[in-house]
């Protein structure tokens, strides 16, 4: 089959590998209706994590289910799912408690690649949930935005306890940022401001219910935060980036008493233990549990209630996913969907 490698930095190619198939009796093997580039998938492509040798790539998937393992009993051949981007065994206490994603047993899929014509899912029954039929086309982004950024931005939203008259703020205007937005607006937030300076970004954050948006960043942008919210900061923080700056933003944003949900990779971030200590703000973030959300977003998505792939602005056939990874890099897009 065809699948995205990264060879080195900047070098990302599709070639064929052997086919997946079923290795664990928990395994699925799914054929992709549609696969991503995310903004993750750019830290290893700009160099910024080590590419060690050639890397399978992608973590997002949707897709219909060929083969199932003799353990799989929750899906199907023949079935539409969508799954998480960690897979994860749906039993274990960390899974039961509601962190799929630190699941005993997980497993990133960006270890496995989705960005491919087929891909070998582990642990099927904890990690894909079958949609109630087969989607219209039109509904395809969406389900696959749920994979991960939309799932990513909702658990962002939900650790910062975005809620009734509750002012949150967003740094990051990526497309886990733009669906915080969305997330915290259906949660109920008041007031929901951004930080962008990017127009079309502005724009889809609008749609997507920000009330606010503010054009500056680091302290200049905490200040004209601050500024708009009685000098106090916002009660709720999603940090959608992981770098320094953005933590530092993101803390600075917050009143105390308030809570942040960091959903950014982090990166080579170190915090200030004194300043930590003094901002009295709650932080809780990590690889978002996107299963614990799947079944409702799916269920919104079905409903037509939230339409989370508009992120998708640029689609391409699988074969050209070197120049997908190239106008995310160049922020040209802002998530581009492949179509294997
Ligand atoms: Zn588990």
């Amino acid at each position: 089959m065809r699948a995205t490698v990264l060879h080195a930095p900047g070098d990302v190619r599709v070639e064929e590998i052997d086919d997946p198939r079923i290795i664990e009796p928990t395994d699925a093997v799914i054929r992709l209706t549609a696969a991503c580039v995310c903004g993750s998938d750019l830290w290893p492509y700009r160099g910024a994590e080590p590419v060690d040798g050639p890397m399978p790539m992608g973590h997002e998937y949707v897709g219909v289910v060929e083969e199932v393992g003799s353990e799989v009993a929750t899906v199907k051949p023949g079935q539409f799912v969508v799954g998480s981007f960690v897979a994860s065994d749906g039993t274990c206490e960390i899974c039961r408690s509601g962190y799929p994603s630190s699941c005993v047993h997980r497993v990133f899929m960006s270890q496995v690649g989705t960005q491919s014509e087929r891909a070998r899912i582990p642990w099927a029954d904890g990690t894909l949930v079958a949609t109630p039929g087969v989607p219209d086309s039109d509904l395809i982004p969406s389900l696959l935005a749920a994979s991960d950024v939309l799932g990513t931005g909702w658990f962002g939203a939900v650790a910062a306890q975005a809620g009734p008259s509750r002012t949150v703020a967003v740094v990051g205007d990526g497309a886990v940022g733009l669906l915080g937005v969305l997330a915290a607006r259906r949660l109920g937030a008041e007031r929901v401001v951004i930080f962008s300076r990017h127009e079309t970004r502005q724009r889809l954050a609008r749609e997507f219910g920000a009330t606010d948006i503010v054009t500056e960043r680091g302290d200049e942008g905490v200040a004209a935060l601050k500024e708009l919210t009685g000098g106090l900061g916002a009660h709720s923080v999603i940090e959608a980036v992981g770098t320094q700056q953005s933590m530092q933003q993101a803390i600075r944003s917050t009143r105390p008493g308030g809570h942040i949900g960091f959903v950014g990779v982090s990166h080579d971030v170190s915090l200030n233990g004194q300043e930590l200590f003094f901002s009295q703000v709650h932080l809780h973030g990590g690889p978002a549990p996107v299963r614990r959300f799947l079944p409702e977003l799916i269920d919104l998505i079905w409903q037509r209630k939230i339409d989370p792939g508009r992120v998708f602005d640029l689609t391409l056939p699988l074969d050209q996913a070197a120049e997908a990874y190239r106008a995310m890099d160049e922020r040209r897009a802002i998530k581009a969907l492949l179509t294997p």
